[in-house]
């Protein structure tokens, strides 16, 4: 069990084509101030990234949006930053997602674009090198990243992805079943520089 008190979200700056997309972050974001469950985000408030935040400043929770310099004057400051409980503007997308990580308990992709999908590799990435042992979670609303998950079985057919680092994530295809799943996460050791050197031998 995993206890999540903190999930950082990536997700779409855009709203995308499926209006779908838009109310399950909606909905999200209210699910996890339901649970009293900080969102971290990048502190966007257009597309995706907008919805849920709104969802969760709907239902009064606690949101922190962590945003670079740069794209701070690329805002509308539609629910307006101001909203937020706690904005951290960083110097650049290193710093950005560094806090991101640090900040939270688990990590939650919904639909998105390539942005997105750096970051959601990122984490992947990550985990894999257990370099930490936080759940990753790919929000499989409507199957959109079907195909992402096709890749990754072909990487792993392809004997590019498992053993000794096997890849690791959830996926859930409704808003609900998000943080149950990130719950129930077990957390493996992490590896520490003495076993990096000896799985190298
Ligand atoms: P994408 O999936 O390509 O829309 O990228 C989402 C990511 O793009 C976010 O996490 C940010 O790194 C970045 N991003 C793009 N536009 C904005 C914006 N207006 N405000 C905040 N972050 C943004």
């Amino acid at each position: 069990m995993t206890e999540i008190n903190s999930v950082c979200v990536f997700c779409g700056s855009r709203p995308g084509e499926n209006p779908l997309y838009a109310e399950l972050a909606f909905e999200f974001g209210a699910l996890l101030a339901s649970e009293n469950v900080r969102l971290v985000y990048g502190g966007g408030t257009t597309g995706l990234m907008g919805k849920v935040a709104e969802g969760a400043l709907s239902k009064g929770g606690d949101v922190t949006g962590i945003i670079p310099d740069f794209l701070m004057t690329k805002e509308r400051l539609g629910h307006s930053l101001s909203t937020l409980d706690e904005v951290i503007v960083t110097e650049n997308m290193h710093e950005r997602k560094m806090l991101m990580f640090e900040k939270s308990d688990a990590f939650v992709a919904l639909p998105g674009g390539i942005g997105t999908l750096e970051e959601l590799v990122e984490q992947m990435t990550w985990a894999q090198l257990r370099q930490h042992d936080k759940p990753v979670l790919i929000a499989d609303f409507d199957g959109f990243w079907a195909p992402l998950v096709e890749l990754i079985e072909h990487m792993t057919e392809e004997n590019f992805v498992g053993e000794p680092y096997p890849l690791n994530y959830y996926r859930a295809e409704t808003a609900a079943e998000i943080l149950p799943l990130l719950r129930g996460h077990t957390p493996r050791e992490i590896l520490v520089e003495e076993d990096i050197v000896r799985t190298r031998m």
